[in-house]
């Protein structure tokens, strides 16, 4: 049996994502080759290096698929290009800085005849799936987000985060937002939306959400950024028969009242499980761009009651 060539990647933004988690599900999953890296200012040791996506692009003219691993501020240019060049385009999280530029990117990659994949690394947490098929038919009676962790261990001089665009606290508050809308069997919508904004800052360090489901149920969310000690990323989703909790961003999962359901961990990161769906959705010549986390966060800046805090300092 002939064995299928792995579709030849370039891989913009060599940051904390890109080292922690790409390089290293790329080399394991076998359906890319890490061909070339678009940096300003890092390289990787036997891979052709260019200073900037444009140059990548010309460059490498053999390219067939390229990964976006810069900050959501410059995703638009850079997918755009790549769009426009033929090229598949994996988005990271959040696709972008507004809902009409991701609609438009989807409609870039349509015509163009390319695949577009905006990822939600969380939603491959390895019990996130559970979750979902344990949901599957009940009826939600109420649940619970709490996401708190210390942003100066987890973003250490990130800029960007701060300023318009990098969303504060919705960054990684997204991750709970992408897997609360995957495991729902109903939708929700958002009712209340309170921002934290440090006084020196435009962006929130803290959010308190209550989305309510078309039958009423409230389902409240807190992030914060100013956690220290514990970190906390935990989904608690009560139902008609029983409690479903998610806990370590989806690492975990228990239950209460109905029994729960058995899950496998086949040992894939959340990484390497989005470069399989990557690779299969480029093979079936179909994209996957679900905007429900970003609207929800959306809407949360549409709906804010912002209140001023004390300043933050790194
Ligand atoms: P990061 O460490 O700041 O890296 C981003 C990289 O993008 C930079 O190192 C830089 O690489 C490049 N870049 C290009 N234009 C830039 C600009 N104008 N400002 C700053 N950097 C620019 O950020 P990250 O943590 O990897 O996050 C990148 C994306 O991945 C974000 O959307 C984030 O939400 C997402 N993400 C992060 C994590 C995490 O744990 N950190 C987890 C999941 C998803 P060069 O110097 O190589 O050009």
């Amino acid at each position: 049996m002939q064995t299928k060539a792995p579709v030849s990647l370039g891989l913009a933004g060599l940051g904390k994502i890109a080292r922690d988690e790409h390089i290293p599900s790329i080399g394991r999953t076998g359906g890319f080759v890490l061909d070339a890296t678009a940096s300003r200012n890092a390289s990787l040791e036997g891979v052709a290096a260019y200073s900037g996506l444009e140059q990548m692009l010309a460059g490498e003219p053999d390219i067939a698929a390229v990964a976006l691993c810069t900050p959501p501020q410059v995703r638009f240019a850079m997918a755009q290009a790549a769009l426009a060049a033929g090229k598949h385009v994996l988005l990271e999280k959040p696709p972008g800085v507004t809902l009409s530029e991701v609609h438009e990117l989807e409609r870039l990659a349509l015509n163009a005849g390319v695949t577009l994949y905006a990822t939600w690394h969380s939603r491959h947490a390895a019990c996130v799936d559970t979750a979902r098929r344990w949901l599957d038919g009940r009826t939600i009676t109420g649940g619970q987000i709490t996401w708190k962790e210390d942003v100066t261990h987890w973003h250490p001089g990130q800029d960007w985060i701060w300023e318009p665009g990098g969303m504060g606290v919705f960054d990684p508050g997204i991750n709970a937002l992408s897997i609360l809308t995957e495991v729902l069997p109903c939708s929700v919508r958002l009712v209340r939306s309170r921002l934290e904004v440090p006084a020196n800052r435009s962006q929130p360090i803290a959010a308190q959400l209550r989305f309510e489901t078309t039958a009423g149920a409230p389902i409240e969310a807190d992030f914060d950024w100013r956690q220290k000690g514990e970190q906390i990323w935990t989904i608690r989703i009560e139902t008609d028969a029983g409690i479903v909790t998610l806990s370590e961003g989806g690492a975990r999962i228990a239950f209460a009242g109905d029994p729960g359901l058995p899950f496998e961990d086949d040992g894939a990161s959340e990484y390497d499980r989005i470069y399989r769906r990557f690779a299969g959705l480029i093979e079936k010549g179909a994209s996957d761009v679900d905007l429900a986390p970003f609207r929800h966060v959306a809407d949360a800046y549409m709906l804010a009651d912002v209140t001023s805090v004390a300043a933050f300092e790194e």
